[in-house]
């Protein structure tokens, strides 16, 4: 009957020691899920070449030309600048 009780203790202790290893690998995921919500205000910010802008690379209009990518702060500037590579 006592080596039930202290296998229920150590059944208990692991499954204890589980559920804190879980909650460390939460915090860990937690907090890198926050540093991602926080990454907008640090966010990389680039600049629009037409208006000279800066806005976060993430909320951006991109255009891939000439294998680089521009970054511009609104649909308009993305057209001008295709408009300004292409006559020239
Ligand atoms: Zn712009």
């Amino acid at each position: 009957m006592i080596r039930l009780i202290l296998l229920l203790i150590l059944v208990l202790l692991v499954l204890w020691a589980a559920k804190g290893l879980i909650n460390d690998l939460k915090v860990l995921f937690g907090r890198k899920g926050r540093e991602e919500r926080v990454t907008p205000l640090s966010d990389e910010l680039v600049k629009d070449p037409v208006c000279g802008v800066y806005c976060a690379k993430r909320s951006s209009y991109k255009l891939k030309y000439n294998n680089k990518v521009y970054h511009f702060c609104s649909p308009q500037c993305r057209e001008k600048f295709l408009k300004e590579v292409g006559s020239s």
